[in-house]
């Protein structure tokens, strides 16, 4: 079984998704955590250069081919071996994050970024994605919080586009609405994670 969690940064789904696994682990499912850029050697190289290099100074469809390499890394190397053994594999962040992000937020476009994920992919989708919905004022609110700094002009540009990336996240919601779930991750942690332990367990009991 493949659970994605996605959303825009500062909703949560590192803690929740983390949480989960613990939960699934007690209750005696064999759990996979990873992430995405990342989870093995490899990806988490290419996680270095994508998120070491400056946006201005790195394409878009670079930045677009690169996540979608290490994708395809993580993939072969990690998550078809774990469904393979019949385990359920929770990874943060997949593909609806290029689509989102590389594909929407950055206007390369989804239907050109879903076409070189389809080659990195093979077809391989998530049974199940948890989609943690949050305002981008809150999200970023969130992280600026953790790292204590004072609003300026570089959070304004992150704002607009982090606005950017949840419009193109509701869309997928609707494209997707077979196997996307939307969780309003405004809420306390506790209750973020009580709604997505239910929508996965409901999964599971299918
Ligand atoms: O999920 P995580 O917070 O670890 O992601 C790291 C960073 O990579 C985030 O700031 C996210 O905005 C960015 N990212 C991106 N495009 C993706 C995936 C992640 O810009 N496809």
């Amino acid at each position: 079984l493949f659970i994605t969690v996605e959303g825009p940064d500062g909703a949560g789904k590192s803690t929740i998704i983390h949480k989960l696994s613990i939960k699934l682990e007690e209750e005696g499912y064999p759990v996979v955590l990873t992430r995405e850029p990342g989870g093995i050697e490899i990806a988490e190289q290419i996680r270095q250069v994508i998120l070491h290099t400056s946006n201005t100074k790195m394409e878009r469809r670079t930045e677009a081919l690169l996540y979608a390499a290490a994708r395809r890394q993580h993939l072969v190397e990690k998550v078809i071996p774990a469904i393979n053994e019949g385990k359920i594999i929770l990874c943060d962040r997949f593909i609806d994050s290029s689509l989102a992000y590389q594909g929407y937020a950055r206007g390369i476009g989804m239907e050109e970024v879903y076409s070189i994920n389809q080659f990195a992919i093979e077809s391989m989708m998530p049974d199940l994605t948890l989609y943690f919905d949050i305002e981008p004022e809150v999200g970023l609110g969130r992280i600026n919080k953790h790292n204590d700094r004072e609003v300026n002009r570089l959070d304004l540009e992150a704002l607009e586009f982090h606005h950017k990336v949840r419009e193109g996240y509701l869309l997928l919601l609707d494209q997707f609405s077979n196997r996307m779930r939307k969780i309003d991750a405004s809420g306390s942690e506790e209750e973020v994670f009580q709604i997505s332990y239910r929508i996965v367990k409901e999964y599971l009991s299918r």
